[in-house]
């Protein structure tokens, strides 16, 4: 379909009137009006007023190889030819979904070998509790049904999804949360001021894991949720000591790992997943997101090999799936993704050159008297702002500053995201040198700005 050009304004009345729109403050929209996106290409969006926006977020994380993809448009309309859906209840497969399966096996950590399929990163954290907790009983041990997460963790929005996450408003509406779930403190040295080291921090935030575990008794305990890097709650990169700790505190009272990949996840972090690029060993896996670059929906848990044979060889029908599970379009598109990532080595390219050429030239904007800090590694990275550098000020009202720095941006023709005063980043993994280049140099510009 060629979009028939009626006007930002025609779009916007129809918005306003019916559209509601998720995580936003409908009444303060409707009196600006929603920017009107109508195309993309590569790592460029334009809007319905022409303006070309470098999209320095992906979207929201997910469109790893950039917007216009002719193979991933080929594999879906060839996919809705063949056919369009099919369902995987009751005994039925189909061409993409099993390959695909088998695709994603071959790419995870070693032992993460069954692959259960749904459509957003939300579900597929609603499945790993479904799954955990019913692994526990049939192990024997049903009162190990707690789970833990951390503060300003994101999993969804679902009930389930918010329940796990920590982030304060989400619990606030629509509670009570799910029961039994936990959440310790988030491993964000630079916002601390406790005086300790990094590494030290990282332990004494791992061992909050432990801690919890045996106020809640280690036999109550199923399992541990947690980001790799933690994403939404600003691109937080642990301590180099923190994972270890956690996964010897995991190990010794038999508490599950699940690693939420969906979007530290192919290719992100310059490593297939978080996991391997943390030295992670999880139990269970979710993902989304990079899995069909953002062209379609579509999730999938990894589970281990220890979960998945209890579940199997135990535990009958799982009563449990939905009707886009292993959707067959999204599939195939997500099958192209990962073949196309194979066949031009992407997540090497991450690694070794336009992951490390990104984070260089991002450092040279630490002299900007409003940076405090720049962490990222691979094509994800997160700014600190702050008021004063020496001695570290955070602004009073980081939230403003943030969301004006991201106006800035979204004038200037960059897209970057505001968790309270740090500024995210995660472009597709497409990007090329010079497009790191413009999107730096558009950086320093709305910090410029932001001042
Ligand atoms: N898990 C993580 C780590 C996420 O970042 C997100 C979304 O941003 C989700 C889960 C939820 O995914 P979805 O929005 O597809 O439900």
């Amino acid at each position: 379909m060629t979009l028939i050009n009626k006007g930002t304004a025609y779009w916007q009345s129809l918005d306003r009137a019916h559209h509601w729109h998720p995580f936003t403050d409908t009444k303060g929209l409707n009196q600006a009006g929603a920017r009107v996106m109508t195309k993309g290409e590569g790592v460029y969006l334009w809007d319905s007023e022409g303006n070309k926006i470098l999209d320095g977020m992906s979207g929201l994380w997910c469109v790893a190889l950039g917007y216009g993809n002719e193979e991933l448009i080929e594999a879906a309309t060839q996919q809705m030819r063949d056919l369009a859906f099919y369902n995987t209840f009751f005994k039925t497969t189909h061409p993409p979904a099993a390959e695909l399966a088998q695709k994603i096996a071959e790419v995870t950590p070693e032992g993460l070998n069954r692959i259960f399929f749904s459509s957003s990163g939300s579900e597929a954290n609603d499945t790993v509790v479904r799954m955990v907790r019913h692994f526990w009983v049939l192990e024997g041990k049903p009162e190990k049904n707690w789970i833990i997460g951390r503060k300003n963790g994101y999993h969804g929005s679902t009930l389930v999804g918010a329940s796990l996450g920590g982030m304060g408003p989400m619990h606030a509406q629509g509670g009570p949360m799910l029961a039994n779930v936990a959440h310790i403190n988030q491993p964000y040295w630079y916002g601390d001021d406790s005086g300790l080291t990094e590494d030290d921090f990282g332990i004494v935030r791992a061992r909050e894991l432990e801690a919890k575990i045996l106020e809640l008794g280690a036999d109550k305990v199923a399992a541990f949720i947690a980001e790799p890097i933690q994403g939404a709650g600003g691109v937080i990169i642990p301590p180099a000591t923190y994972w270890p700790e956690i996964q010897r505190i995991c190990q010794k009272y038999d508490v599950l790992i699940i690693a939420d990949e969906v979007i530290c996840g192919f290719g992100r972090t310059g490593q297939w997943f978080g996991s391997h690029t943390l030295g992670i060993q999880p139990d269970l896996m979710p993902m989304a997101k990079g899995l069909s670059s953002g062209y379609l929906p579509l999730s999938a848990v990894a589970v281990g090999d220890r979960v998945a044979n209890t579940l199997i060889e135990k535990g009958g029908e799982f009563y449990h799936g939905y009707t886009y599970s292993g959707h067959p379009v999204s599939a195939a598109v997500a099958l192209a993704a990962i073949r196309i990532m194979q066949r031009d080595r992407i997540v090497d390219r991450v690694r070794d050159d336009i992951g490390p050429y990104f984070q260089q030239q991002l450092r040279t904007l630490a002299d900007h008297p409003l940076v405090g800090r720049i962490d990222g590694i691979g094509l994800i990275a997160g700014i600190a702002l702050v008021e004063n550098k020496t001695p570290k000020t955070f602004f009073k009202d980081g939230d403003a500053v943030g969301l004006a720095c991201r106006d800035h941006c979204f004038n200037n023709g960059l897209i970057m995201r505001a968790v309270g005063s740090r500024m995210v980043l995660a472009p597709p993994l497409i990007i090329s040198r010079a497009e790191v280049d413009e999107l730096v140099a558009k950086v320093r510009h709305c910090f410029d700005l932001t001042a």
